[in-house]
């Protein structure tokens, strides 16, 4: 579907939907950016398993602008509603609203809670304007995502063949004393030096969380991600909501010695400053597709000394090579001697889609920084046509 307005998409039509208006409190400025977007739903190769049922396809939005000299640059915006952003219609009509011709400062207008459409218009505006950041490693390694119970013990050998050694494990689908008792033999079954990370998406309580990080405790587990996430009312989590989440999750990362990581508990506006604020002592995930200002974000991490693994939001290549930029770009911890010691992506991903033109690289246990540079978002952009 391709999105194109007029010149004259109104002024007041933006003022109605909560665009913010300049300093000068008037729409001014000379258009000089087209905007065009193409709105994609792409069948995944197989359904996903999300905390909130079989997720069959990926729908969102792919943005192109062009300048006057010719200049491109593509965006994607990728909502994932259940983690509390907008939807796809929402950032549709947002872009709708812009029309096909835009400038800087209507660009920077679009509502702050439209942020993956304000995260796609950026990143093809950074393109556009050649701007990209420096990768800081030749390579990174990547998670191999295991399926959930038994059936990760058989593709534990496979992957560690092509040589993972970092392993993603999805928890909290099944009977948690099964899956207690699973975590030994999977345990058994990584090649020496492995990490195993746990995912529960939120799905435990916390006497649930507390007998599995007692149980993860001398076993070779890099973090559990979100063990527990305080359920929301409503779309928009009110302040209690947050403080419940807070209290639980500070609580259960003070009581034991596993890290762990927050990935639901991030996804929102202004998420990565409260748990910055609120002195989080463990992992952050950043899917930087979901992060409306996401340089802005990065700044903050990196001023906080964060530990952070940087994570797909099953969006196709285009919105991933902005994503894997940015973690190419990020200097990553540090151990005891200096040395920049940055963790797994979770990028483990592809192949991902039934049309596979809209994958990145086929999964290995490392991805190159030229690889990411290989991805051809016009391609993508072809592709949707
Ligand atoms: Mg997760």
């Amino acid at each position: 579907m391709n999105g194109v307005g007029s010149r004259s998409a109104g002024a007041n039509r933006k003022s109605e939907v909560g665009f913010a208006r300049g300093r000068s409190g008037a729409w001014c400025g000379a258009v000089n950016l087209r905007l065009q977007f193409r709105r994609y739903r792409a069948p995944f190769r197989a359904p996903v398993r999300t905390a909130h049922g079989m997720w069959p396809e990926r729908e969102g939005l792919i943005v192109r602008l062009e300048s006057e000299t010719g200049a491109v640059g593509f965006g994607e915006a990728a909502p994932i509603p259940w983690f509390g952003t907008e939807t796809v219609e929402e950032d549709e009509a947002g872009a709708r609203i812009l029309g096909e011709w835009t400038n800087a400062e209507h660009l920077a207008a679009v509502p702050e809670r439209l942020g993956c459409l304000k995260h796609a218009l950026a990143a093809a505006k950074a393109e556009l304007a050649g701007s990209k950041p420096t990768a800081a490693h030749k390579a990174l390694g990547v998670a191999a995502l295991l399926p959930a119970g038994r059936a990760a013990l058989a593709q534990i050998e496979p992957r560690a063949e092509l040589g993972f050694r970092v392993f993603k494990w999805k928890v909290g689908v099944a009977d948690t004393a099964d899956e207690i008792a699973l975590l030994d033999d999977v345990c058994a079954a990584l090649p020496g030096g492995s990490k195993l990370r746990l995912d529960a998406n939120g799905a435990w309580d916390r006497r649930t969380a507390e007998r599995w990080l007692e149980r993860c405790a001398d076993r070779p587990v890099e973090f559990v991600e979100q063990p527990c996430f305080a359920p929301r009312s409503g779309a928009t989590p009110g302040a209690a909501w947050r403080r419940k989440d807070e209290d639980l999750l500070l609580g259960l990362a003070g009581s034991f010695p596993t890290p762990i990581a927050l990935d639901e508990s991030v996804a929102g506006a202004g998420d990565i400053e409260r748990w910055i604020g609120a002195g989080w002592p463990g992992i952050l995930v950043i899917k930087p597709a979901l992060i409306a200002d996401l340089r802005a974000a990065l700044r903050t991490l990196e001023k906080a000394k964060a530990r952070v693994v940087f994570s797909s939001a099953l969006e196709t290549a285009v919105g991933a090579r902005g994503a894997m930029r940015a973690a190419f770009a990020w200097s990553g911890e540090r151990d005891a001697a200096g040395e920049s010691r940055p963790r797994a992506l979770g990028f483990g991903v592809w192949p991902l889609f039934a049309d596979t033109r809209l994958d990145g690289p086929v999964t290995m246990p490392f991805v190159r920084a030229e690889d990411v540079e290989r991805m051809n978002p016009e391609a993508v952009w072809t592709a949707l046509s």
